[in-house]
This record gives C-alpha cells, structure tokens and sequence, in this order.
C-alpha cells in the first residue's frame, strides 16, 4: 500500500525519471518546463517575460516571490509556512502560483488556494521544488489529507486548448533547485527533501510529546545535523545564551515579555504574538 513515506521515498530515488516524464506530458500539452537554480533566476525570468509582453510588475516583486518557495529545510527549522501561496500580478495579467505537486503521469499541475475566478490570467507561471513530483494521480490522494484545510484545490493540465473556456494562454512551470540537488547527494540528509510541508513539525505538543512526521523524517535528529553545520558565529554564544535562557522557566518569561515590548519592524522577523503561550495557558485555567 502506498503512504506518504513510500511514496516521497520513491520519488526521491527516482527523481530524474519523474522530472524527464513530467517535462514530456506538460510540454506535449502546449506547457513550458523552465529548470532554474534559485528564487532570484525565477525573478529574473518572471521580470523578462514580463517586459516582452510589456506588464508592469510591483517594485517589490522579489520579496513578494520569496514566499512562494522557500527554502527546503526551513519547516524543520521553523520556518514560515506560506503553502499553496500565489500572485496576481500585471493588472491580472499574469499570475504566479507555488504547485502543491507536480503528477508526472498526467503532466498536471496541483494548486491549493483561494477558488480561481472566471476564466483566469492570460499567463501562468507555476513555481515548484525539483521534489515537489509525484509519480501518478493517485497518488495526490494519499497527500492532499495532509494539507486538508489550506483550500480549494485546482489541476491544471496544459494552456488553454481551443473550445476550452477558461485556463491560461500560456502555462510555464519554472522547476528550482534552491539547494535541492546537494541535499539529494547527501545520504544522511537527504530524506529532508521528503517534507510535505504539512506544519505537524511546527506545532509541538505542550506537553512534549514527540511529533510524528507522517513522511518519516528522523525529526529527533536532523534539525541537530544541520544545525551543527552552522558557522561558528552562529553556534557559538549566541545559542549558549538561548540554551540558559531556555532551561529557565522564569527567565524565559521575562525574556519574552522584553521581546514583545521592544520588538522592531525592521528586525525582519516575524511580529511575536501579543501574549505569550503561557499567559493564554494561565488565563484559560489550564495550570
Ligand atoms: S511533520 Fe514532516 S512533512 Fe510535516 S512539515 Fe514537518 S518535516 Fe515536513
């Protein structure tokens, strides 16, 4: 039977034949296959279609792409979760879209997001991790249950074919790499590249509990296998100082409240919620 491991297991050791498959179907429907190393080369691409055509992109088109398609192991790391995210951009013109999956098979696209209105962009452009394939559409059911509530869910399957009246003129699938291939040659690292991005990891039990990745990923032991490979700048004092914060309950308390008191904009974190866990714990009585 296949699971959500098997699965991503396969895929992951069989990569090249999925992409080669992948590129085959959405090219022989009319789409586009673009393979690209980083988020920044996507900009590039997306701002020179874009002056061919002649639409106006927001100045601040590359910020706005970083959410689309973050770094592989940044869920594991705590990252921030931005699934199914997508852009619509040039007057409606053109809209960008992070693929929840890709399904070699059917050359298909899977998106999950907001309901799409009326008959669409004229151009989509499509943004996905090398690992986001998956071989057959049956398989998109043993995957969407865990990413259930993130939205509706959209296929498409190629530009717009004459007597069909919606889907975009122009469908383009940019395939990144973003630090992928390195983590594939990796073997102690590679099953990273498993995450589905299904946020379990991010949400530990209060009462420690461990969390189950329902992919299989060693989430006891990797975050400490990457995190050794930081600089020495990064995991030097600074994490001392976190780790003896930590093991203080009191401490860490009042570390909190000074954070939310003086948290910055410009910081470029993300904004600490008003009241920490353990006010809402205290408050709702759960001692
Ligand atoms: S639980 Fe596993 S699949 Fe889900 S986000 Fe965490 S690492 Fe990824």
């Amino acid at each position: 039977m296949s699971t959500p491991a098997t699965v991503r297991h396969h895929v992951l050791t069989n990569l090249d034949h999925y992409l080669t498959e992948l590129e085959e179907q959405l090219t022989a429907k009319g789409g586009k296959v673009v393979y690209l190393r980083s988020v920044e080369e996507v900009a590039d691409s997306i701002e020179l279609l874009a002056r061919e055509k002649g639409w106006p992109l927001p100045a601040d088109l590359r910020q706005q792409m970083e959410r689309l398609e973050p770094g592989v192991a940044e869920y594991l790391l705590g990252g921030p979760r931005e699934a199914g995210g997508s852009l619509l951009l040039a007057a409606g013109e053109l809209r960008i879209a992070s693929a929840a999956y890709l399904i070699a098979e059917a050359g298909a696209v899977c998106l999950i997001g907001p309901p799409a209105d009326g008959a669409g962009p004229r151009m989509q452009i499509v943004v996905a991790g090398i690992d986001r394939v998956l071989p057959r559409m049956r398989d998109v059911a043993v995957f969407l249950p865990l990413l259930a509530g993130e939205g509706s869910v959209q296929f498409l399957t190629g530009p717009r074919r004459a007597g069909e009246w919606d889907g975009p003129e122009e469908l383009y699938v940019y395939l990144v790499d973003g630090g992928r291939i390195p983590l594939l040659a990796d073997p102690a690292k590679r099953d990273v590249l498993r995450c589905v991005r299904c946020g379990a990891c991010l949400s530990s039990p209060p009462d420690g509990s461990p969390v189950v990745c329902p992919v299989g990923i060693d989430l006891e032991n990797i975050p400490g296998l990457l995190r050794r490979e930081l600089p020495p700048e990064t995991s030097g004092w600074k994490y001392r100082l976190w780790g003896f914060v930590m093991r203080r309950p009191r401490l860490y308390e009042f570390a909190g409240r000074m954070l939310r008191s003086f948290w910055r904009e410009e910081w470029g974190v993300p904004e600490p919620p008003a009241k920490s866990f353990r006010q809402t714990w205290r408050e709702e009585g759960r001692k």
